[in-house]
């Protein structure tokens, strides 16, 4: 089954441009808005909608609370 065109175009969360998604991006794949800038992640493809990226400063906080944690264990 094909599809005509090579992209897709999704509606920018932040400024609700339009951006052009690679039709074989899949769920998750992060891509950046050339109309404002902001990181996004692909979160639906029927439709095809975009969201904020998460933050990955986020992600390295929580591995540190894991690290923590295994240091408990070693006290027991
Ligand atoms: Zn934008």
């Amino acid at each position: 089954m094909f599809e005509v065109g090579s992209v897709k175009t999704a509606q920018c969360p932040e400024c609700d441009g339009l951006v052009t998604v690679d039709r074989r991006a899949k769920l998750g794949d992060s891509l950046e808005c050339p109309e404002c800038g902001t990181m996004l992640e692909v979160i639906s493809l029927h439709p095809l909608e975009l969201d904020y990226a998460l933050d990955y400063e986020d992600w390295e906080e929580e591995w540190e609370e894991e690290d923590w944690e295994e240091e408990d264990w070693d006290e027991e």
